[in-house]
């Protein structure tokens, strides 16, 4: 009875927001759900509100949600989630941090997006917290809705950092969170979600929860990498270490997949020895002739047309990237050390390239892309994404069978590949990402950049064949960032943890609210 009261009243609403005006949909919709009076203000129709929370940055999935809910405190969200919790039928709450999801994950048709950046404007947020004891030990405690370029200043401050980044900072806490955070230091600390002590957590049942390894463990564990599913988070505890000032970064070019991935598993190989030559991050990236323009910019310019004659010769040429990081009284010994580390390595002789950068600007690289492409127009383009882990037995098959056989030979340009080594020891199983069953595995990164909705499909159809092939192929990958899948591909990609990942639900977000952007039980 109660759902058929609910559904006529979700008719006169979705009549009311064809026929009325946005300000008197919006009343209407208010006074149908009759929100608690200290949230009502808190939703916006507003279009530019609703605009943005309809998009991301794959600009690839379009949904439009009902409302924006802008928090003012920790205690809305809870407010929020118990209000939806409290109808015969709850909406839908999308937690949206930067919105730089590619596939919509962080979206809701006809839901509620819950815009965390709100947070940052009220000291209700977390903020950002450093605090140190006797012995040096110190962490930092972070709002969930913080950009984590916003935690690299506010620690540098101090003469701190974070272990573990992503490559790119204008992410939010939350958000990557949800998901892993890895790059190419990730085989030597781990994930993001590895360098987490505390965290608090509003839950889809609206209750506020502290937690950590060893206080509430299964919240914990089930937020972290558990694709927004289980509860909001709202503060991290970041542990952190002295940070370097300088970063020594060399790029040595491969003609040759086999020497390039040995050379890259024999560098990172060093971490588990404990050894104090070991790089502090290892990255790799393919040059293809078949790029719409190749970024040769590392390069010095009297080097970068052998550099493409090199490329013009072979299709394709494997780059290795290791960095080491030093304080400026340590630069000779940490040049000594990577001196003593590529001696063991395999490269083309007379293809090795060398520079500094500050800290800084080695980890916000990425930004200062950004500030190139958008004038351009090409910063804020559909960005149909592959994201892939590959276990490491397995990746010269996807070498020849993806990167030589469908990109090479498909001829479609990309606006760049990754690959590089990680350690299966650095991430905790009980944790809800999901990652091959192999000790070490390859991140695999196709970052396409399309201009429009026909070339979307064109990657779209690749990305198809990309998976289809590891399918045929039974090489056993696991989707990073994953989207768009049915829910049978869902308890696939959980694999072993679909059962764990399905009575966390039932336990934490019974009604199945939260994140539905991402497809697993909508
Ligand atoms: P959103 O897109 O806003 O949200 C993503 C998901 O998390 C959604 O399901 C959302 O509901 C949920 N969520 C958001 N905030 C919270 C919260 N506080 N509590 C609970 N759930 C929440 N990833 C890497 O690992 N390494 C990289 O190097 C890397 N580089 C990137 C570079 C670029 C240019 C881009 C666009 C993305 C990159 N990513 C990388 C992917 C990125 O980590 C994820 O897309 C991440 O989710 C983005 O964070 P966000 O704040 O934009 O999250």
């Amino acid at each position: 009875m109660l759902s058929i009261v609910f559904s006529k009243v979700t008719m006169v609403l979705w009549l009311s927001s064809i026929l009325l005006t946005p300000a008197q949909s919006h009343q209407r919709w208010l006074s149908a759900f009759h929100p608690p009076k200290d949230l009502a203000p808190k939703f916006t129709r507003n279009p530019q509100a609703l605009l943005l929370a309809s998009t991301d940055y794959g600009h690839v999935v379009h949904k439009t949600p009902w409302a924006v809910f802008e928090p003012c405190s920790v205690g809305d969200i809870s407010s929020l989630i118990n209000f939806s919790n409290s109808l015969p039928t709850p909406f839908t709450i999308a937690t949206r941090g930067q919105g730089h999801s590619v596939l919509g994950q962080a979206m809701t048709r006809d839901g509620v997006v819950l815009n965390m950046t709100h947070l940052s404007n009220f000291k209700h947020g977390s903020g950002i917290l450093v605090s140190c004891f006797p012995l040096g030990y110190c962490y930092a405690d972070v709002g969930g809705e913080q950009m984590w370029i916003n935690v690299l200043n506010a620690t540098l401050k101090h003469e701190l950092t974070p272990l573990s980044f992503t490559n790119y900072l204008y992410l939010s806490v939350g958000g990557t969170l949800s998901n892993a955070g890895i790059n190419g230091r990730t085989f030597r600390f781990g994930p993001q979600i590895s360098n987490v002590l505390e965290l608090d957590v509003v839950t889809g049942k609206g209750e506020f929860v502290t937690c950590s390894p060893e206080k509430n463990s299964e919240v914990f564990y089930a937020v972290l990498g558990g694709l927004g599913q289980f509860g909001v988070i709202t503060r991290a505890r970041i542990p952190l270490a002295p940070a370097p000032t300088k970063v020594y970064r060399i790029h040595l070019l491969y003609n040759n997949f086999t020497t390039f991935s040995k050379d890259q598993e024999y560098l990172i190989s060093f971490n588990e020895r404990n050894d104090t030559n070991a790089a502090d991050f290892i990255d790799g990236q393919l040059l293809l002739n078949n790029q719409s323009s190749l970024d040769l910019s590392f390069y010095p310019t009297s080097d970068q047309q052998r550099i493409t004659s090199l490329v013009t010769q072979y299709g394709i040429i494997y780059v290795l990237e290791i960095v080491k990081y030093y304080d400026n009284n340590f630069e000779a010994r940490a040049k000594q050390e990577v001196a003593n580390l590529v001696k063991g390595l395999s490269f083309l002789p007379t293809f090795m390239f060398k520079r500094d950068a500050s800290y800084e600007e080695f980890l916000d690289r990425l930004h200062a892309l950004e500030l190139l492409l958008t004038p351009q127009g090409l910063w804020d383009v559909p960005h149909p994404w592959l994201n892939m882990f590959v276990p490491s037995s397995r990746i010269s098959d996807f070498n020849e069978g993806v990167f030589k056989d469908i990109i090479l030979k498909q001829n479609i340009s990309t606006g760049g590949c990754f690959v590089y080594p990680m350690n299966r020891n650095k991430w905790d199983d009980r944790m809800s990402a999901v990652i091959p069953e192999e000790d070490v595995f390859y991140s695999v990164d196709i970052f396409h950049s399309a201009s429009g909705l026909d070339e979307v499909e064109k990657y779209q159809v690749q990305n198809q064949n990309i998976l289809q092939f590891c399918k045929d192929a039974d090489i056993k990958i696991k989707e990073y960032l994953a989207g768009n899948k049915t829910h049978q591909e869902w308890v696939e990609h959980f694999g072993l943890k679909w059962k764990l990942f399905e009575d966390r639900k039932a336990k934490f977000d019974p009604n199945k609210i939260l994140s539905p952007g991402q497809g697993i039980f909508q």
